[in-house]
């Protein structure tokens, strides 16, 4: 039976890689129906909304999604489409992998990470008050009341609440990944030191559950010291679990460490849903130039076809990168090389047919 895959474009350099994605993931021979929804700056000057209900209901029906990357508009008054679908759709891990590929040559070679960052809670939860409005000024009082600390009346405000729930369903899925992954280590980041009650409890709840977990080895990192280490000698590293901003960052960090932002696949689960994407964004400098990297986004099809159990084809799409990068030919100039978007998508394609 064929899979059903909702598939979002997305702005700027989006529809070149969505493009490129679905041939290649097509060529696999694995039956994807793809049902096409549009979101971002299309439908915010047609319908007035980055992201009609619709596509929210085609995503509930299909279960899984793969999408390009969407602007988000500054000053417009409308919130990241993206933060909006991982909380609409309860999307609360993100699983972002960075290994170093064969035939690229970056500062490290032996890098294999993954990234599980919180995608629904922290400073993320849009829990914002704007400086001058009469909320914030309500919100210095009360603050004043509670804490007896007085706040700048130039402030803003933004809110970073973590909770017991939200922090314990987001360690039991990275226990549950390392053991079905066969990886061996959990590096919790944090800032408890200063950030005692949203960090502190996010590392507390880290240690109760890893506790007594023999087959997963767990550690806790302070941020500003992982990441020191981190550029220092990434291969000590397996998998960062890491609450929702400094998982934002250091996805990118860690997408640099290997080659770069035209590399970085990944994923947004939940319970019920899984939306793919790569990390990087819509890339309006290079939009409509034709020389996008797609492979972000291609190994981000990877790892959808993986979830929905198609391992062989996936393994197939993730050889057929490897190989094409290997041999040097054919690379976008992002990787040092003059190829198009189109270029390399077609010399991957032919490699992934069973
Ligand atoms: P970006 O990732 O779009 O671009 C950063 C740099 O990386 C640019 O120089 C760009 O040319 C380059 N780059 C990115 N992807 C590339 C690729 N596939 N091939 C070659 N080069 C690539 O980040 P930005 O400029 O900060 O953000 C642009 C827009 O994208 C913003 O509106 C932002 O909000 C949005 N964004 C969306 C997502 C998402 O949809 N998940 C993620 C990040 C940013």
């Amino acid at each position: 039976m064929a899979h059903l895959v909702t598939l979002i474009p997305g702005d700027g350099i989006g529809p070149e890689v969505s493009d490129a994605t679905r041939r290649v993931l097509d060529a696999t021979g694995v039956e994807i129906d793809w049902i096409l929804e549009e979101a971002g700056a299309t439908t915010l000057e047609r319908e007035g909304t980055t992201l009609p209900e619709r596509v929210l209901d085609t995503i509930r029906h299909t279960r899984v999604a793969i999408k390009g990357p969407i602007t988000t508009p500054v000053g417009s008054g409308f919130r990241s489409v993206n933060v909006e679908l991982r909380q609409s759709l309860d999307l609360f891990a993100s699983v972002r992998p960075s290994r170093s590929l064969t035939g690229l040559s970056t500062p490290y070679p032996d890098v294999d990470l993954v990234v599980i960052r919180e995608n629904t809670e922290d400073l993320y939860q849009g829990i914002e008050f704007e400086r001058g409005t009469p909320e914030a000024r309500e919100l210095r009082e009360e603050l004043l009341r509670l804490s007896g600390r007085e706040v700048g009346e130039d402030s803003g405000f933004t809110v970073k609440p973590i909770s017991v729930t939200g922090a314990r369903r987001i360690v039991r899925f990275a226990l549950d990944f390392v053991r079905a992954q066969g990886r061996r280590k959990i590096t919790l980041g944090h800032k408890a030191n200063i950030l005692w009650f949203s960090d502190g409890l996010f590392r507390a709840i880290g240690r109760v559950e890893a506790d007594g977990q023999v087959e997963v080895a767990f550690e806790d990192v302070e941020i500003d010291q992982l990441s020191m280490r981190l550029v220092r000698d990434p291969s000590a590293f397996d998998v960062l679990l890491l609450p929702n901003l400094y998982g934002d960052i250091l996805s990118d960090l860690c997408a640099g460490l290997v080659g770069g932002l035209g590399l970085a696949a990944g994923a947004n689960l939940g319970w019920e849903y899984a939306v793919f994407e790569p990390v990087h964004g819509s890339a309006p400098d290079i939009a409509g130039t034709g020389v996008a990297n797609p492979i972000a986004m291609i190994l981000s099809g990877a790892m959808l076809l993986r979830h929905v159990g198609e391992p062989d084809a996936a393994a197939r799409v993730e050889s057929a990168v490897d190989a094409v990068l290997t041999e040097g030919e054919v690379r976008t100039p992002d990787l040092g090389g003059r190829s198009t978007t189109e270029e390399l998508a077609e010399a991957i394609r032919p490699r992934v047919a069973a």
